[in-house]
């Protein structure tokens, strides 16, 4: 079969490689549209940001190798043994980060804070390829209500549902989210549905800000044009946010706003109030730490994203509450086309691109039944 592998960064060829086998416990799958997370748009050409080290360790030792994958929506066309959950022909989506299974976390029942098992993608080969085989525990069935180009969204949501869950938001709080990505987009939409009174959204590009009222945030400042943090402070009655989202940081060559809206997140907190922190942002970030002792803030990570959250992206995206539709902006068609989703998803300043860009894996009547 075909598959993207990397031999370097930067350098990606689509390859002939064995077929996989379907060992116990895992499906075999088909994948029909699949898209580059941003971190792994940014790995492909050598940016530094989260797992570069593995990465680049990975590809001194082991190049050529399979890379990335882990945001799909896939076809089953085989079950290995004992696989009960799951038969030919359904259609699934994925989360990334498995539990080990075996350490005292996981056999504790806190497997989301395991940080021994796979990852789909960096660990495990992922969805860049004509067939792809994924244990069971990451797979979750894709509601037919939901388009297959929907569906590769699914485990991005996840997350982003994960990082508002850890704000334990109140309802009325005042919501301030940084940076309209696609799961700066996601927090927001996440936000309302859990009661947020007041949601403000920041971004740079007019595009992204018209997303934003689209998707229903109460004001969509873009940071261009106004003063962010005293708009913010104007509309929350002078004190600041009770949760500010930070999901903007990251690699300012690509378009990512630096380390500057972590100050912009504690300016726009109130006392007492939390920042979730939801950007990679790929180096070490100064932190004046008495800001926050002084003011009582929360700096706070969310958790990995569970098969819970990632059944729960499914009833959402199914029943209209949350809409990915709207921020996907680019789709290419044909395995081909995976280092053009790449460069894309790696510049989406450049391209005004919201949601990475997807590639439709190949032509359906092309597909095996
Ligand atoms: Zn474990």
């Amino acid at each position: 079969m075909k598959a993207w592998r990397f031999h370097g960064f930067g350098d990606m060829r689509l390859d002939d490689v064995p077929e996989p086998a379907c060992p116990p416990g895992h499906a075999l799958v088909e994948p029909l549209c699949v898209q580059p997370s941003v971190t792994e748009a940014q790995l492909a050409f050598g940016i530094p940001t989260l797992a570069y080290d593995r990465v680049k360790r990975r590809l001194e030792t082991e190049a050529p190798i399979q890379l990335f994958g882990h945001e799909f929506c896939a076809r089953v066309l085989e079950c290995g043994p004992g696989v009960a959950g799951y038969e030919r022909g359904q259609r699934v989506a994925a989360r990334a980060k498995l539990p080990c299974q075996d350490c005292p976390l996981c056999r504790s029942e806190k497997s989301d804070l395991c940080r021994r098992g796979p990852v789909i993608g960096f660990d495990l080969p992922g969805c860049f390829a004509e067939r792809a085989v994924l244990p069971e525990i990451a797979l979750v069935k894709v509601d037919d209500s939901i388009s297959d180009s929907e569906a590769a969204c699914l485990q991005s949501l996840s997350d982003s549902v994960a990082a508002v869950e850890t704000a334990q938001i109140q309802v009325g709080d005042s919501v301030v989210i940084l940076g309209q990505g696609s799961m700066g987009l996601e927090c927001l939409q996440v936000a309302r549905l859990c009661g947020a009174g007041l949601v403000i959204t920041v971004d740079v590009r007019d595009e992204a800000c018209a997303m934003s009222r689209q998707l229903g945030a109460d004001h969509a400042l873009n940071a261009k044009t106004c003063n962010v943090v005293e708009t913010i402070r104007d509309l929350t009655g002078g004190n600041g946010a009770d949760v500010v989202f930070e999901c903007a940081g990251g690699s300012p060559k690509q378009g990512l706003a630096g380390s500057a809206t972590i100050a912009t997140a504690l300016d726009a907190v109130r006392s007492g109030g939390k920042i979730i922190g939801v950007s990679w942002f790929g180096t070490p970030v100064e932190l004046n730490v008495d800001l926050f002792r002084e003011r009582s803030l929360r700096y706070l990570f969310p958790d990995i994203s569970t098969r819970a959250h990632l059944e729960f992206t499914v009833r959402l995206v199914a029943s209209g509450r949350v809409r990915v539709k709207p921020t996907i902006t680019h789709v290419l068609n044909g395995i081909e086309s995976v280092p053009r989703a790449f460069e894309i998803t790696a510049n989406k300043g450049k391209f005004k691109a919201i949601n990475p860009a997807q590639v439709v894996m190949q032509p359906a009547a092309q597909r095996r039944e």
